[in-house]
């Protein structure tokens, strides 16, 4: 009986190298837009946003109250109290007359403080009637004076290209008066899911069959991210169908998703197809959910207008592995094809209030919650087949190969917010 041994197996892929060789491969996508800024949410700036002014425009009152000299205030106090007359009203959006020597202006939040005055005193300091305005105050020079360009100085650059567009950042482009923004395209991502067992919800499940949850996670993950997603369904479990769907989802878009079949059994048709129809570059990493993780590539038909090739990425069916592939590695990748520079998730040093006897050979994503105490629970059931986790979690523990976990250490920990902003 012949005794060869095994060949020993190659070690799987670091999370942290597969993640360096998905980034190093994503190339912007060309082509950029101009679209309303009411209608940029989410979108990538493809041109920086430059300020043509100083923001406020002029020095402005950040209170209601009185527009004064300092110096002429220089005697109130309690005790001696200083009255000085009413020359003019400002209210916001109107322009102002200088100051007149000896008195005083009134004024409201955000107008304009008048040439003259150095400082603005809060209504509840003064007393007005019709002698004029009485201090018993004596504010320091310029308090309650918003220096004009306080917040952006013009000419400078308030969003750099690759800013992604938050609420906020509509706000600040549109306080420098930008109507509308130059954005990078979208992404194009065709998604597909393979497993003969998979039905819709809304349809009775037959004896063997599951419901095809993950459609739902990965199309929603998909459009957070602001990605135009055709989604092409369930496809069969079959080599020549798998094949024909990548063909098809290579024509017009930058990246084909699937879901499933990119595992090592009979069934999983997806690795050989891509092969047949472009190349695998990078097959299993060394994680714990989403193992069977692959990249590479389908070519498009000479014939088809974008020549080249579409970016492929094959998640694994189970939803928790899918849902954490997703987070840690799509994600990153599609935002780099969007343009995005910074794409590491934040992570933050907390205090483990679990034990876990024993490490895995692989780098764990634990599905934990946050505590009262501060501390990070994890979920009872890590198997990769059990969504619950990802609902009741608040994020994943990064832990290292063959590491055990001892209440009280310190641990990484990524939340959901950072891993979907
Ligand atoms: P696979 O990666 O195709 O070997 O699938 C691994 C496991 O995930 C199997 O138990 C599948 O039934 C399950 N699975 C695959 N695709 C989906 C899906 N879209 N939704 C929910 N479960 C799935
Ligand atoms: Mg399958």
């Amino acid at each position: 009986m012949s005794t060869t041994p095994a060949a020993p197996r190659p070690p799987l892929l670091s999370t942290a190298d597969a993640l360096a060789t998905l980034l190093a491969a994503a190339r912007r996508v060309d082509g950029a837009q101009t679209v309303d800024t009411f209608e940029a949410l989410g979108r990538v700036l493809a041109t920086a946003v430059v300020s043509p002014l100083d923001v406020p425009p002029m020095r402005t009152s950040a209170m209601d109250g009185y527009a004064v000299r300092a110096a002429d205030l220089a005697g109130a106090s309690d005790a001696s109290a200083v009255t000085l007359p009413v020359s003019q009203r400002v209210p916001a959006g109107q322009t102002a007359e200088p100051l007149v020597a000896g008195t005083v202006a009134r004024i409201f939040t955000g107008a304009t403080v008048p040439p003259g005055a150095d400082t603005v005193v809060m209504q509840e300091m003064v007393r007005a009637d019709n002698a004029g305005a009485t201090f018993s105050h004596v504010p320091p020079e310029g308090e309650w004076i918003t220096r004009q360009g306080a917040d952006i100085r013009r000419d400078s650059v308030i969003l750099p290209a690759g800013s992604r567009l938050t609420p906020q950042a509509l706000g600040l482009a549109a306080s420098v008066g930008s109507a509308a923004l130059e954005v990078v395209r979208k992404v194009r991502v065709a998604v597909f899911f393979t497993g003969d067992e998979l039905t819709m919800p809304g349809e009775p499940l037959r004896p063997g069959a599951i419901y095809n949850s993950n459609r739902f996670t990965l199309r929603a993950l998909l459009s957070k991210l602001g990605c135009d997603v055709t989604d092409l369904g369930i496809v069969p479990d079959r080599l020549d169908a798998t094949r024909e769907t990548l063909r098809r989802a290579a024509r017009d878009h930058d990246l084909i998703l699937t879901c499933g079949g990119v595992s090592v059994g009979e069934e999983d048709h997806v690795k050989p197809a891509v092969e047949a129809e472009g190349r695998i570059s990078m097959w299993q990493i060394a994680m714990k959910p989403g193992k069977p993780l692959a990249f590479g590539a389908v070519r498009r038909e000479p014939a088809d207008q974008n020549s080249g090739e579409s970016y492929f990425i094959g998640l694994p069916g189970n939803p928790v592995s899918s849902f954490c592939t997703f987070l840690l590695f799509v994600r990153p990748f599609i935002l780099r094809l969007a343009g995005v520079e910074a794409v590491e998730p934040r992570a933050y040093a907390m205090r483990a209030d679990f034990t876990q006897k024993k490490g895995d050979r692989r780098n764990e994503f634990l599905r934990a919650q946050v505590n009262e105490a501060g501390g990070l629970e994890v979920f009872g059931n890590q198997s990769s087949a059990v969504l619950t986790s990802t609902v009741w979690g608040d994020g994943l523990i990064d832990n290292p190969p063959n590491h055990a976990i001892q209440a009280g250490e310190t641990v990484r920990f990524i939340p959901f917010s950072e891993l979907m902003r």
